[in-house]
């Protein structure tokens, strides 16, 4: 059996623990990263790895389970794959539920421990979750850049009104710079300045431009090397059966979710694909520090809600998008007066979404196979409530040991309890008919 090591990464530093001893690494030119991991050294039995050439005798030819910790974690792959070691990762929620507060030597003993799941990062995995990023950077830094360039235009061009044209003007759907974009940066070219004022605007406007040129052929590049992991992997086939699910949405999900068979349930692909979303609604002070987190997930499928949110018409008569009645029973259940509402209604949409998608990849089945699925288990729902609720009613003294609260169990409030759910599992039903009816 190849030997162990549980891995706790941090920024700067990394504990290792192997069933007995423990071990700290240090790569950091951080004072503060240096001065953590030397406390730690000296309030545990922990002992020092100075060089990289121990920290290879020692991992050399052994397997590390570790947290995945974003580009930290992607960085310590990197670097013990290098020193020939093999690397698994843990799912970061699997193991919060087993510790309560961050320790690194403690963390370095769960991961050892961890006796659940744990999946190997592949080197194309590790690849797209990078391109994914990087192409959503990348298309902000465009919009800024573009916005300075028609700034620098509106001057440089006096003469025309170019900095009034659309983006889409200049920059195609597919990254390239279009004929009237080339154009004016001729145009700069050859442009003689009036004054001093003209000749920096000039000077200006050419460089936006060609900065823009450089950011585009960046993001082609990006694209094309997304596409060629997209062919290689069988989940893209399944993602096209995803209504309004894009090359970029495809990209993401494929990107984090790698091998469905990591997540033991939905609920754990939702919170894993998340991470925050899932805790937003109680409101916690935590929100605001995890928000952070998948930020370029929550941004490329965004747009798949928009698109859920889009109506269209044809011939005079309203087009009902595949996810529409979804949405719409959000819609009517989140007041119009509420703070945040569309970031709400978003969450919960994408929750849903998430788990479509969840079975398509997992059972291989298409988007009506799985709401007709969805649709089963709400009938069964709406029967077993049936029954209770016919069966409560029979009851003679129904408010019997009522105690009010909305905990209470007395026969009453049970009673209205399940027709607010039979309620809801209707409208439910309604809206998968609805979907599967188009
Ligand atoms: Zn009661």
């Amino acid at each position: 059996m190849i030997k162990k090591l549980g891995c706790d990464v941090s920024n700067g530093f990394v504990v290792l623990y192997d069933g007995r001893r423990t071990w700290v690494f240090i790569d950091s030119q951080d004072p503060k990263a240096i001065s953590k991991a030397r406390r730690i050294l000296r309030h545990s039995n922990a002992e020092h790895i100075p060089t990289i050439e121990d920290l290879k005798r020692l991992i050399q030819g052994k397997h590390i389970v570790a947290e995945v910790t974003g580009a930290y974690g992607v960085r310590y792959a990197l670097l013990f794959q290098s020193l020939g070691a093999t690397v698994s990762f843990v799912d970061p929620k699997s193991l919060s539920r087993e510790r309560n507060r961050k320790k690194d030597v403690e963390d370095a003993r769960l991961l050892y421990d961890y006796q659940g799941r744990t999946y190997q990062y592949e080197d194309l995995e590790l690849e797209l979750r990078h391109l994914v990023n990087a192409h959503r950077s990348l298309t902000a830094f465009t919009t800024a850049a573009f916005n300075r360039f028609k700034q620098a235009l509106a001057g440089a061009v006096f003469t025309e009104a170019y900095h009034t044209l659309p983006r889409r003007k200049f920059i195609t759907a597919n990254y390239k710079p279009t004929k009237t974009f080339l154009q004016v940066l001729r145009l700069l070219e050859d442009l003689h300045p009036i004054n001093e004022t003209h000749r920096h605007l000039i000077e200006r406007a050419r460089y936006e431009g060609r900065h823009v040129l450089l950011i585009l052929e960046r993001i082609r590049e990006l694209r094309r090397r997304i596409r060629e992991i997209l062919r290689q992997h069988p989940y893209t086939e399944r993602l096209d059966r995803v209504p309004y699910t894009g090359f970029i949405q495809k990209a993401t999900i494929i990107a984090y979710a790698w091998d469905i068979h990591r997540f033991a349930s939905p609920d754990h692909f939702v919170s894993y694909m998340l991470v925050s979303l899932a805790h937003e609604e109680s409101g916690q002070q935590e929100r605001d520090r995890k928000d952070r987190k998948r930020v370029v997930v929550k941004a490329h499928l965004w747009h798949v809600y928009l698109q859920a949110r889009k109506r269209r018409g044809r011939g005079g008569k309203e087009v009902r998008n595949p996810y529409w009645p979804v949405v719409e029973i959000y819609d009517t259940r989140i007041s119009p007066e509420k703070k945040g509402r569309g970031k709400m209604i978003f969450t919960k949409f994408i929750d849903w979404w998430l788990r479509v998608v969840f079975y398509v990849l997992r059972d291989n089945l298409t988007y009506k196979e799985v709401i007709e699925r969805m649709l089963s288990g709400l009938l069964r729902d709406e029967e077993r409530l049936i029954r209770a609720v016919a069966t409560l009613l029979r009851r003679p003294k129904l408010y019997a040991g009522h105690v009010g609260g909305r905990r209470c169990r007395c026969a009453g409030c049970r009673l209205q309890k399940n027709e607010y759910q039979l309620q809801q599992v209707r409208r439910w039903i309604e809206a998968y008919r609805e979907i599967l009816q188009r």
